[in-house]
């Protein structure tokens, strides 16, 4: 998937975390969540020679290609999760969930896509859920309705569930 379907995913995990932590809208603890939630989304393609991620984070994405880390494998794995989880226990709950599930709504929309992930590496099997005529091509028309159905929920959902009652 394309980096603005990956952050747009991101910033839809973030709003259900803010629901569920009952976080008021109009809050810095919100807007920071947003921002985790547009930049964490699209991460894991930090393993994609020439990504916007990969350049943000050249070090790290040249760290990766050093080891031999291939496309869609050890960042979009359970085991990259796992570790994730551990490295972010010190933050507090409200932030320890909105970076844990902004970053695991990427291999979630990957195995939408028809390549497939390596979601147990380092078993090398990459799995997708839907069949291949129906698979989502990155960059495809597919996507970009795809795209289209995120930006609504993105921007429907604070509306519904976020804004203090009687600002409707
Ligand atoms: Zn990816």
């Amino acid at each position: 998937m394309l980096q603005k379907t990956h952050s747009l995913a991101g910033v839809l995990a973030a709003e259900g975390v803010m629901i569920y932590f009952q976080q008021p809208l109009i809050s810095w603890e919100s807007g920071a969540a947003l921002l985790i939630g547009c930049l964490a989304g699209p991460l894991a393609d930090i393993d994609k020679k020439g990504s916007t991620m990969a350049k943000v984070f050249l070090p790290l994405s040249y760290l990766l290609q050093f080891l031999g880390v291939k496309h869609r494998t050890l960042t979009h794995s359970i085991v990259a999760l796992i570790a994730l989880g551990f490295l972010l226990s010190p933050l507090p709950d409200f932030f320890y969930w909105t970076c844990l599930l902004a970053y695991a709504s990427h291999p979630l929309i990957d195995l939408l896509n028809e390549q497939g992930v390596a979601l147990f590496w380092p078993w090398k099997k990459k799995f997708r859920i839907l069949p291949k005529f129906m698979a989502i091509d990155t960059g495809s028309f597919g996507e970009s309705v795809f795209c289209m159905i995120l930006l609504v929920a993105v921007i429907v959902i604070p509306f519904v569930y976020l804004l203090p009652k009687g600002m409707l």
